[in-house]
């Protein structure tokens, strides 16, 4: 059966027309399940009890139940392993910020996957080196979201979790909907961020869906040649038609773009590469997001000092482009994403050290 949040509003409300329900009743549906979280159709107690019954013959609703959690930075990370069925399973992770240290977060964050696996295989992801297993569908996308929000607000979601947004873009779309939607979540349209390998068509796309949302595309080397040796999915797109197609983001959406870059030490750290990647971003509004390789196994690739990563942003601050580095304390989160699966196979730590994204 399908999840009540896998159906868009509109192709609610006409199920609820075809069943001879008034349309309304859609957006009651889609308040309880979003906004109050509610985890059975017997919790909507302004619908009639019958269709209360239909509803339940028809969708399923309800959170995905949790195999592990793992908490890091006093309790302010949070990291879920939630059960698909079938033997699948994602992560969700929820960050929170709380500047003035009041203990009154300003700001949750909350980091979801949109596949099991990842086909692109980027040689440094452990998501990627999982392989591809199915994309998610936009009611486990949510429910992502959901097992973070019935507990507090969340304010913004990054899809930075397993799997390529871009590459299942109905269901991440839908999912996004839900979110922004006045009946449904009511998040902001810039507390969203979606993060891209570089699909390039899925750019374009999202380019005209009229939505505020940040964009952040994944680059990783100055060059098309070691881009290539990194994301070996990448061979059809260039360096440049990505710059292209985060300028015409821009233009259509009024909103900055981030080039996301991991820094694996002698591969693409040496100060040369920041200079020439500046040269090909330079003069758009972007800003370059480092984030300090998070080993995975068997990648034999390693994380740079802090003093590289330090003098590579130096190098295209120097050059007039604007860049951050993805870290706080321990090792950064967007990585460590694709990890939870790994190390509860292995039974390893309780803790594992994470990051809050500086964005
Ligand atoms: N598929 C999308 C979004 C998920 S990955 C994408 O690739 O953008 C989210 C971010 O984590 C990406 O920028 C990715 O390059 C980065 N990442 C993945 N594995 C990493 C690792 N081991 N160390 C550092 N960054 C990593
Ligand atoms: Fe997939 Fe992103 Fe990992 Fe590459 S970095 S394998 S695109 S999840």
């Amino acid at each position: 059966m399908p999840h009540v949040l896998d159906s868009s509003l509109a192709e609610l409300e006409a199920q609820l027309v075809a069943w001879g329900e008034p349309r309304f009743r859609a957006k009651q549906i889609a308040r309880w399940t979003l906004r109050h979280g509610a985890r059975s159709f017997d919790e909507m107690t302004d619908l009639p009890a019958a269709l209360r019954v239909r509803l339940a013959d028809t969708f399923t609703i309800g959170a995905l139940p949790e195999l592990a959690a793992r908490q890091a930075d006093d309790g302010a990370t949070t990291k879920v392993l939630l059960d698909l069925g079938a033997g699948a399973a994602v992560e969700a992770v929820r960050m929170d910020y709380d500047p003035d240290n009041d203990g009154a977060p300003d700001r949750t964050t909350v980091c979801v996957s949109t596949q099991v696996g990842c086909a692109m295989g980027c040689t440094f992801c452990a998501t990627g080196q999982q392989g591809f297993t199915r994309n998610l569908t936009p009611g486990e996308i949510v429910e992502q979201v959901l097992a973070f929000s019935r507990e507090r607000r969340v304010t913004n979601v990054v899809f930075m979790g397993m799997g390529e947004p871009l590459a299942n873009y109905g269901p991440t779309l839908r999912a996004i909907r839900w979110l922004v939607d006045a009946d449904g979540l009511d998040m902001r349209q810039r507390g969203i961020t979606v993060s891209t390998v570089g699909l390039l068509h899925g750019i374009r796309r999202l380019a005209d869906e009229g939505l505020q949302i940040g964009l952040t595309i994944s680059l990783h080397a100055p060059d098309d040649e070691l881009r290539r040796r990194l994301i070996p999915t990448s061979v059809g797109t260039t360096i440049d038609q990505l710059v292209a197609g985060a300028r015409e983001y821009i233009a259509k959406q009024g909103r900055r773009v981030t080039f996301a870059y991991a820094l694996l030490e002698g591969v693409n750290d040496e100060p040369a590469q920041a200079r020439a990647l500046a040269r090909r971003i330079r003069g758009i509004q972007a800003h370059v997001n480092l984030i300090p390789y998070n080993p995975t196994a068997g990648a034999g690739l390693r994380r740079p000092s802090l003093g590289r990563v330090r003098a590579f942003q130096r190098e295209l601050q120097f050059a007039g482009v604007n860049a951050t580095v993805r870290i706080e304390r321990g090792v950064e989160i967007a990585a460590a994403c694709g990890q939870l699966r790994t190390d509860v196979q292995r039974l390893g730590a309780d803790v594992i050290p994470l990051e809050r994204v500086e964005r």
